[in-house]
């Protein structure tokens, strides 16, 4: 720091976007303070399935604390035609993430970011040289601010961000015992069909199932039913339930600004998500890091903010935007067809092997989405 009362970069939110995004500036030479308005380790309601992308995104070193290494998948259709489908290898493995986004936070801090927790940002202001940050605990000022603050991110309304998708994602987490624990260890279950564009899962965690639905806002009271008959279906609905509760995603417009007034957004605060699944860590981190590089730049005075905040729009725009993309169209195909995503997944093995090459990252949906017979066959279904 130049003025010792001015941080390089000030990252709001300490989920993985936020953890990653921090660990990268300070890696690249920058003074990062770590902002989050919970004491961690803290509850996040998530599936917690790590794609391969995700696994191959998370730092050197980092060790997974993985509960879970699913093998198998069952698919649903509406909770009937039940089909088991097993990879040689594991597709999928879960975390809770209080655990998971805890050690992230606390490999970020081993690498030199500062922490403080318990602070609730309460508003940015950007200036043409830094920006102020409104806390709880009094004001701070950073050369750059990165949002990390997830779907409800007050960064990014500073900064104008815009959203083309919203949903809602409804999840309880069951505790179940030993004989569950043996029935569900090693498989994930995901049920297609009840709900427009839709879906929901079983995510095993040792000793909890996360039995969860998400689909477009405006579904909250079908979405409740759905939850409670795949308890029903599945026999899960006279276990405790530790926890019961929603939370909003979203999904920004191609236009929604990733970079404004030295204010950068990364993970659910810029939107960034895959449309069709959902899935939004692999998104957060990779995200997270570009942004972490893009602002210790500019702190560091080896770019300008316009120079860094260009590269860092392109930067997303080719790899994140592009998979973005394909899940649009994926979903928009999904939801006039679910069938035929539910019969291609769990009875042809073309549709299997794809959807074990992009649950395990040796392909990306945008990859997929650039092959022709891919991209004809989803422009069919969506019509
Ligand atoms: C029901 C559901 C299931 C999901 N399942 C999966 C899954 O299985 N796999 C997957 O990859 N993705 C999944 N996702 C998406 C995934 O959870 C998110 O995309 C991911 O958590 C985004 O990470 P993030 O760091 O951007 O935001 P978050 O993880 O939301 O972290 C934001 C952090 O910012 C803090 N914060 C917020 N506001 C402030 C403030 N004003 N001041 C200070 N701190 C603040 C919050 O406390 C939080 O710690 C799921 C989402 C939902 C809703």
């Amino acid at each position: 720091m130049i003025d010792a009362n001015v941080w390089d970069v000030i990252v709001v939110g300490a989920g993985p976007a936020g953890a990653m995004a921090a660990l990268r500036a300070a890696q690249s030479g920058a003074q990062v303070l770590l902002l989050e308005r919970e004491r961690l380790p803290r509850y996040k309601l998530c599936g917690g399935g790590l794609i391969g992308l995700t696994l191959q995104s998370l730092p050197d070193g980092f060790i997974v604390p993985s509960l879970n290494q699913a093998k198998s998948a069952t698919f649903t259709m509406n909770l009937a035609a039940e089909r088991t489908r097993t990879a040689e290898e594991v597709i999928i493995p879960m975390v809770m993430r209080d655990t998971f986004d805890a050690q992230l936070v606390d490999f970020a801090v081993e690498h030199g970011v500062q922490l403080r927790t318990e602070v609730l940002v309460e508003r940015v202001e950007p200036g043409p040289d830094e920006v102020t940050v409104l806390t709880s605990g009094g004001p701070l000022r950073a050369r750059v601010v990165i949002g990390a603050d997830g779907s409800t991110s007050r960064v990014a309304r500073a900064a104008g961000a815009k959203f083309a998708q919203i949903d809602l994602g409804l999840e309880v987490e069951v505790e179940v015992p030993d004989r569950i624990q043996q029935q569900w260890a090693g498989r994930v279950l995901i049920d297609f069909g009840r709900i427009p564009g839709g879906y929901a899962w079983i995510f095993p965690k040792g000793d909890r199932l996360t039995v969860g639905a998400i689909a477009a806002k405006g579904y909250a009271q079908e979405q409740r039913r759905y939850v409670q008959d795949m308890l029903r279906r599945f026999e899960l609905e006279l276990y405790p339930q530790a926890v019961s509760a929603g939370h909003l995603t979203r999904c920004r417009t191609n236009d929604s600004p990733l970079a404004a007034d030295r204010l950068l957004l990364a993970g659910d605060a810029a939107g960034l998500l895959e449309p069709w699944t959902r899935e939004g860590i692999s998104f957060a981190l990779r995200s997270g890091r570009l942004a972490g590089e893009a602002a210790a730049d500019v702190a560091c005075g080896r770019q300008t903010w316009s120079v860094a905040a260009a590269h860092y729009r392109d930067a997303i725009t080719d790899t994140l935007g592009a998979e973005m993309t394909v899940g649009f169209r994926a979903l928009a195909a999904y939801e006039r067809h679910p069938s035929a995503f539910a019969k291609a997944l769990s009875s042809t093995g073309t549709g299997w092997r794809s959807f074990v090459r992009l649950a395990r990252g040796e392909t990306t949906l945008a990859r997929a989405g650039r092959r022709p017979q891919v991209r004809l066959a989803l422009a069919a279904l969506a019509r």
